[in-house]
């Protein structure tokens, strides 16, 4: 009998190991790595080819009964060990098929895993240059072109984090020790729109400001932040004893990929004197399109921005970048101080790794953004874009045309929200995602539910959208 541990009341009770299985020894042979390799790579194939269409799409299961607990003490083989891990991924949300449209997909490029593998496998110590001086400036290559996309001078730098949320706090404590050091935090002040990622409330707190700390500042129609209304907020604080030190600007909102008026938004920061923090996680690669470029090209007047890899660059999750303007900020806010590392002095041009964030021992992340753009090439991620461009443009006219849907907005990137006329956008959502056709999310639009389809899976293509709006259309009826 075969125990499905995910089952709900069952008990988690362990596959029992074959008998004749010898646990594999720490330093495995060659020919057994081989042996791994090859099973993993078919494993990984296999999933593939259902991710590759034309199969249903469809929401993960409800949770139901305990997670299993994990048998460390009778090793089992390969083959269990995948067949295990088969019947945990089938039940997902697949955010790489070509039909997930859902929250903000990235996708996970094939040829990025390589990049972890060799990073992984090399296992060098890369966050003190000194352990390892050409594979950290192969990191910091994948910086510099970072902070060369979106503009920056030669002062600028930046840091490979885990994601849009951990970039988002070392900005705002590098914000804080360049503005308030020293300051009473219960008086400080820092502003973002009501379309702003709950991720900077978070880490507001995380970054030891009080909850009332976080200023919310009102939208336009469009859902970007309105700098008049910023302005007279900063104002209006200062006046009663506020200390206001930062503004986080949105380069493409989650909920409707908005961007705010970032060269305004600037202006306003000048006159204050504030730092500008623009969290372009979402939008920020479509600056490598030349629509984009007219929209985003005021990022280098930003003193920070946060840009997430495994959003635009269609990289694996657990892929994020903070570039500062000035990389002193970042220096001064976490440069390390410890006598077990006064063997590993810096005199580089670039900064440590371990002196931009408060990460010290971790992965050389920076391969996985560095094999993909050597070997597919940027302009295949500018097509890419361009083409997410258009789909959006392409879907947001089919929904506009049909008198039972209404746009939100008019996308500015690659989200399109929309509502159903007759108010039930929330049952249309659960059609189409029971439909297997298209993947989408909803969110709370002036307090009212409205259908995402976020167009960024480098798999989407014409006809996956099309697809997806036949769904739309034959759930309205
Ligand atoms: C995804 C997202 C974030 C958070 O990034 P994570 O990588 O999920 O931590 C922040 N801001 C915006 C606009 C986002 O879309």
């Amino acid at each position: 009998m075969t125990i499905d541990p995910w089952s709900p009341g069952h008990p988690p009770q362990p596959e029992p190991a074959p008998l004749d299985q010898t646990p594999l020894a720490l330093e495995p042979s060659e020919s057994e790595l081989r042996e791994l390799a090859d099973a993993c790579f078919a494993f990984v194939e296999e999933q593939r080819a259902l991710t590759l269409d034309e199969l249903a799409a469809r929401p993960a299961p409800p949770l139901m009964g305990k997670a299993p607990r994990l048998d460390a003490c009778r090793p089992a083989s390969l083959a269990s060990v995948l067949d295990e891990l088969r019947a945990a991924t089938e039940q997902s949300w697949n955010t790489g098929s070509p039909r997930y449209m859902a929250f903000v997909p990235g996708g996970g490029l094939p040829t990025a895993v390589f990049g972890d593998f060799l990073a992984l496998a090399l296992n060098r110590y890369v966050t003190l240059q000194g352990m390892a001086p050409g594979l950290a400036r192969v990191e910091s290559s994948v910086v510099r072109w970072l902070c060369d996309l979106v503009g920056y001078p030669d002062s600028a730098f930046g840091v490979l984090t885990s994601g849009g949320s951990a970039s988002i706090l070392t900005a705002v404590i590098a914000a804080r020790e360049a503005r308030l050091a020293g300051a009473d935090l219960r008086q400080a002040a820092l502003y973002v729109s009501e379309q702003g990622h709950a991720s900077v409330h978070r880490a507001a707190r995380a970054a030891g400001l009080p909850p009332d700390a976080t200023r919310v500042v009102p939208v336009d129609t469009q859902f970007q932040l309105d700098p008049e209304a910023l302005s007279a907020m900063i104002e209006r604080d200062r006046w009663q004893g506020r200390r206001p030190f930062l503004i986080v600007a949105s380069a493409g909102t989650t909920n409707t990929g908005s961007v705010d008026p970032l060269a305004p938004i600037c202006d306003v920061a000048r006159r204050h004197d504030l730092w500008v923090h623009a969290d372009a996680a979402y939008g920020g690669f479509f600056i490598l399109t030349e629509r984009g470029r007219r929209l985003l090209e005021p990022l280098h007047r930003c003193d920070s921005i946060t840009l997430d890899p495994h959003k635009g660059l269609f990289l694996p999750y657990g892929t994020g970048a903070l570039v500062v303007r000035d990389r002193a900020h970042l220096v001064r806010a976490f440069a390390r101080q410890a006598g077990y590392l006064r063997d590993l002095a810096t005199e580089g041009p670039d900064p440590d790794a371990a002196d931009l964030s408060f990460e010290l021992s971790r992965e050389l992340r920076g391969l996985r953004v560095w094999l993909p753009l050597r070997l597919h090439g940027v302009s295949a991620f500018r097509e890419a874009l361009d083409e997410k461009l258009d789909l959006a443009q392409h879907a947001s006219r089919a929904l506009a045309e049909d008198p039972r849907f209404e746009l939100v907005s008019e996308p500015q990137l690659s989200t399109v929200a929309f509502r159903v006329r007759s108010g039930r956008s929330a049952e249309l959502l659960e059609s189409v995602n029971a439909s297997g056709r298209a993947l989408l999310s909803s969110t709370l639009l002036r307090g009212d539910v409205a259908i995402r389809l976020c167009i960024l899976g480098f798999r989407t293509h014409l006809s996956h959208v099309d697809e997806a709006i036949a769904a739309i259309r034959a759930a309205a009826t």
